[in-house]
């Protein structure tokens, strides 16, 4: 999709990720410098930058798929709850601009605050 897309060339296979599930619209991989144990990005293998931008029903796939999985990726990492947040747009500290949703294990005391 955008040739100078981090996350559109993992969608694509022309970098690695560590992939933890994917369907036909969608992709959930591990981010490579993780929050917690476990710290998974799940984003729209469309290329858009903001949630707004999504079409109705990627964004429908999209919360789908992270509601498939929040509860196997805290079950993987021994964590009984989970962060999940979109800085959406480059003012909310957004870096990579492709949508994608952050889970963050989270557990008592592991001192991460919240948003
Ligand atoms: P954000 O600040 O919300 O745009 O977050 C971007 C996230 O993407 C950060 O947590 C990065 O660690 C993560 N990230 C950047 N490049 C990669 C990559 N090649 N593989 C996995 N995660 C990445
Ligand atoms: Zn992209």
């Amino acid at each position: 999709m955008a040739d100078s897309c981090v996350f559109c060339a993992i969608v694509e296979g022309r970098i690695p990720s560590h992939k933890v599930y994917e369907d036909e619209k969608t992709l959930a991989f591990l981010d490579i410098h993780p929050s917690a144990p476990g710290h998974t990005l799940v984003i729209p293998k469309a290329h858009v930058a903001r949630v707004e931008d999504l079409l109705e029903e990627d964004a429908r796939y999209l919360f789908a798929a992270l509601h498939r999985i929040v509860w196997r990726i805290q079950e993987a990492v021994g964590a009984p709850a989970s962060t999940i947040s979109i800085n959406n747009g480059r003012e909310s500290g957004q870096e990579v601009p492709h949508v994608h949703i952050h889970v963050i294990p989270r557990g008592k005391g592991d001192r991460g605050g919240i948003i």
